[in-house]
C-alpha cells in the first residue's frame, strides 16, 4: 500500500488531517505525538475540495475528518470522498455529542466518530489504533488478493500458452508421422525425422518448462494408481535399450533382492525421473555401460523402494555437484558444449523425487562415472508378495483382463514364425483351436481343404505381406472358392484407407499390428458371435466425433484416426458437436479440445453428459487438467496435446 506504512516495522503512519481551525489541528496533533509506538506523518488541508481530491487520489492509513468546515459539512467531504473510490478509514471528528450525527457518520461510511473533547483521552487512542490495526489487516487481505489474481493470471497465461504452442505442434509432428509412412517418404525420410525429432525435442522442453512452473506455483498434481513393477521396468527398459544400443553401449538393470510385484505411485512421473536420469547417463557416456539398480530399504520405519542409474561416462566435478539439481544450470559452458539440453531435466527430478517421498542424490568422480539414487514410498507393500524382475513387457502382459472363452477353429496366417507363435498363443489362451500357414498359398489349400471336408474353419487371421502369396491375393482365392466365414487382415500399414481397401476385396475387418491382446479378442468375439447368430456386421461404424477448432490440428488429427482404420466426425464447435450427438449418427467416443470458440470444453462435456450420460469422453487439451474437474464430468481419460500416431492408436485400442 502506501509508502512508507510498515507499521510492524517502522511504525510510520500517514495520516491527512482536514480541519479549518488550527488550534484544533495542533490539539490533534500533539495528542498523536502522545501515542507511543507510532510516528505520524501529518498531512493537513483545511479546504474541503483538496480533502477530496487527496482521498481519491492518494493513499493514508487514517483520515481524520472535521464535521464543520467552514459553511461545509464534513459528511458532503466524506460522500463524495467515498463514491470516488477512496479505501483510506476516515474518522469523523465533532464539536457536539450528538448520537443522530454519529450514526449519519457511520451510514456515510466513517469507520468512527470522536467527539474533540475527547482528544486528549484513552477514548481517541484507541480509536486510532484501532483503526490502524483494521487498515493493516485490510491492506494484507488486498496484498494477498493481488498475489493471488496474479497466480490466477499466471496460470492462465501458462494454460493458453501450453494450448497456443501444442495445437501447432499437432500439426508438424502428425503430418510428418503421416509423411513418413507414405510411399513418398523414400527421398525426404532423413529430413522427416529430423522434424520428427526436433519437434518431439520442442515438446518435451514445453513440458519441462511447464513442470517447473508448476513446481514453483505448488500446484504439480501427482496420480498415484498401482503399478505392477515388473512389465512397468521392462517398458522403461525396452525404451532406454534403443537409445544405449544407438552409442554403442550395455544397459543392465538388477535387483539384488526379490522386490514387490506391485507398488503405489504416480507411473507417468515415477517413468519420468528414471528416463530423465537413464537420458543423461547414456547421453554422457561414451564408453561402457549404464547400470539400473532397485531395491528396499528401511529407512525410519518406512520401506522404501531404491532407484539407482549408474554410468561409466565423463563424471560430474566435485566442486558442480550440488549446482546441476538447480534449473538451467549445466557443467559445460552453454555455448561450447557438444551436448544439447536445457538444464531443467534434474530441477524437476529432484522435485518430483521429494514428492514421492525420497531424496534425489549423486556421487560422481570426474572421468569415471556418475551415480544418481533416489527412493519413492512405494505404498503399502507388507503384505505384497515378493518376486525377481523377469522383464516380461506390458503389451504382452495384459492380463490382469479376463476373457471369457470363445469356441471354434482358428487359422493363422503369417510368414514370420514369432508373430504366428504369438498369435497362437494368444489365441490358445482365449480357448479357440489354432492351425497356422506360413504364406497365402499354404492357407489358400487349406482353406480349401476345410471346405472340402466339411469342417470350414470358424474364422482366419491373415498377414497382409507374405512372400509366395500374399494376403491380398490370398483372399481373393479364397473368396471365390466359396468360404464365407470371417477373414480377419492383420497388418502393419497404417495408411488412411487401407481398411476400405482391405474390406473391399474381401476381408472381413482390419487388425493392426503390433497385436494388441485386448483388440484382438474383442474383434474375433464380435465376428464370432456375429457369424453364429447369421447376423451381418452392422455397416455403419460407429464414429468418433472430434471436437476441435483449430483447423489444421483437426485435419491431422481426423487423418491419424483414420489411417488407423477409424471413422471419424469432425465438430469445429461446441454447438455442431451437440448437433451432431443428437443426429442419428453413431458415436462410440468423443475426442474434445478444451479450447473452443463458443464454449469451455468443461461445460460443453457437462451438457455432452445430459445427452448421453456413459458416452465416453476423452479430454484433449494444451495444458494438464485437475484430476478432480475430469472425475466430477465422468470423464476417464485426458490426451495432453499434441496427439500422435501412438497415443490415437492407445485410444482406438
Ligand atoms: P540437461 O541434461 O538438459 O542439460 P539436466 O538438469 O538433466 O539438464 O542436467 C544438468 C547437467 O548435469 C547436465 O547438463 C550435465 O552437465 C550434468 N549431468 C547430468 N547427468 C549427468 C551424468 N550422468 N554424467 C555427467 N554429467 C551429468
Amino acid at each position: 500500500m502506501t509508502e512508507p506504512t510498515g507499521l510492524g516495522m517502522s511504525k510510520v503512519a500517514r495520516i491527512l488531517m482536514v480541519e479549518d481551525d488550527e488550534d484544533d489541528y495542533i490539539l490533534t496533533s500533539d495528542s498523536l505525538e502522545q501515542l507511543d509506538s507510532y510516528q505520524f506523518d501529518i498531512h493537513w488541508v483545511t479546504n474541503p475540495k483538496v480533502a477530496v481530491e487527496k482521498l481519491s487520489q492518494e493513499e493514508f492509513d487514517i483520515c481524520l475528518l472535521d464535521f464543520q468546515l467552514g459553511a461545509q459539512s464534513g459528511l458532503d467531504v466524506l460522500r463524495q470522498a467515498i463514491k470516488l473510490g477512496c479505501m483510506t478509514p476516515i474518522i469523523m471528528l465533532t464539536g457536539q455529542d450528538d448520537d443522530n450525527l454519529d450514526k449519519l457518520a457511520q451510514d456515510a461510511g466513517a469507520v468512527d466518530y470522536i467527539n474533540k473533547e475527547d482528544i486528549s483521552t484513552g477514548r481517541f487512542a484507541r480509536a486510532i489504533r484501532y483503526a490502524l490495526a483494521r487498515n493493516e489487516v485490510a491492506s494484507e487481505r488486498l496484498e494477498r488478493l493481488k498475489a493471488e489474481t496474479q497466480n490466477r493470471s499466471k496460470d492462465r497465461f501458462l494454460a493458453h500458452l501450453s494450448h497456443e504452442l501444442r495445437t501447432p505442434l499437432t500439426s508438424i509432428l502428425g503430418y510428418t508421422e503421416l509423411l513418413l509412412q507414405g510411399e513418398k517418404a523414400k527421398e525426404s525420410r532423413s529430413e522427416l525425422n529430423i522434424i520428427l525429432s526436433n519437434g518431439k525435442h520442442l515438446l518435451s522442453l514445453l513440458n519441462d518448462v511447464l513442470d517447473l512452473s508448476k513446481i514453483a506455483a505448488d500446484k504439480l498434481e501427482l496420480n498415484p494408481s498401482e503399478i505392477n513393477l515388473d512389465s512397468f521396468i521392462a517398458d522403461v527398459f525396452y525404451l532406454l535399450q534403443i537409445n544405449a544400443q544407438d552409442k554403442g553401449l550395455s544397459l543392465v538393470i538388477t535387483a539384488p533382492q526379490a522386490l514387490p510385484e506391485r507398488i503405489r505411485a504416480d507411473s507417468t512421473r515415477l517413468r519420468q525421473i528414471l528416463i530423465n536420469l537413464s537420458y543423461n547417463a547414456i547421453k554422457f557416456t561414451d564408453h561402457g555401460q549404464v547400470a539400473i539398480k532397485l531395491w528396499t530399504e528401511w529407512v525410519e520405519q518406512k520401506e522404501l523402494l531404491f532407484f539407482e542409474v549408474a554410468d561409466t561416462g565423463i563424471g560430474i566435478p566435485a566442486e558442480r555437484l550440488a549446482s546441476i539439481f538447480k534449473p538451467f544450470e549445466q557443467v559445460e559452458d552453454i555455448v561450447t558444449r557438444k551436448e544439447g539440453g536445457a538444464g531443467l531435466g534434474l530441477a524437476i527430478c529432484t522435485e518430483l523425487a521429494r514428492r514421492m517421498g525420497g531424496e534425489l542424490s549423486v556421487e560422481s568422480e570426474l572421468g569415471k562415472g556418475s551415480r544418481f539414487r533416489f527412493a519413492i514410498e512405494p505404498g503399502d507393500i507388507s503384505d505384497v508378495p515378493r518376486s525377481e524382475l523377469h522383464f516380461v513387457k506390458a503389451d504382452t502382459n495384459q492380463d490382469n483382463e479376463h476373457y471369457d472363452p470363445l469356441q471354434g477353429r482358428v487359422l493363422v496366417v503369417d510368414d514370420a514364425p514369432d508373430i504366428r507363435q504369438l498369435v497362437q498363443k494368444i489365441c490358445d489362451g482365449f480357448g479357440l483351436q489354432v492351425v497356422t500357414a506360413e504364406n497365402g498359398l499354404q492357407a489358400v489349400q487349406m482353406c480349401n481343404e476345410s471346405l472340402s471336408l466339411d469342417t470350414p474353419f470358424t474364422l482366419v487371421l491373415m498377414d497382409i505381406h507374405m512372400p509366395v502369396l500374399g494376403g491380398r491375393q490370398a483372399i481373393a482365392q479364397i473368396r471365390e472358392a466359396g468360404f464365407t466365414a470371417p477373414v480377419i487382415a492383420l497388418t502393419a500399414a497404417a495408411l488412411k484407407g487401407v481398411k476400405r481397401s482391405l474390406v473391399d476385396i474381401g476381408f472381413s475387418d482390419v487388425l493392426h499390428k503390433p497385436i494388441n491382446k485386448k483388440a484382438l479378442y474383442q474383434c474375433m468375439s464380435m465376428h464370432l458371435a456375429a457369424q453364429e447368430s447369421g447376423e451381418q456386421i452392422d455397416e455403419v461404424e460407429p464414429h468418433i466425433l472430434l471436437v476441435e477448432d483449430d483447423v489444421d490440428a483437426a485435419e491431422v488429427s481426423k487423418m491419424l484416426l483414420e489411417s488407423l482404420g477409424a471413422k471419424v466426425t469432425l465438430a469445429f464447435t461446441g454447438a455442431e458437436c451437440l448437433a451432431v450427438l443428437q443426429s442419428s449418427l453413431p458415436v462410440c467416443k468423443i475426442l474434445l479440445d478444451l479450447h473452443l470458440p463458443d464454449t469451455d470444453g468443461l461445460s460443453l462435456a457437462a451438457q455432452i453428459r445430459t445427452i448421453s450420460p456413459e458416452l465416453e469422453i476423452v479430454v484433449v487439451s494444451g495444458a494438464q487438467i485437475e484430476a478432480s474437474q475430469l472425475s466430477a464430468l465422468n470423464i476417464s481419460r485426458s490426451l495432453l496435446k499434441p496427439l500422435n500416431l501412438s497415443t490415437l492408436q492407445s485410444l482406438i485400442d
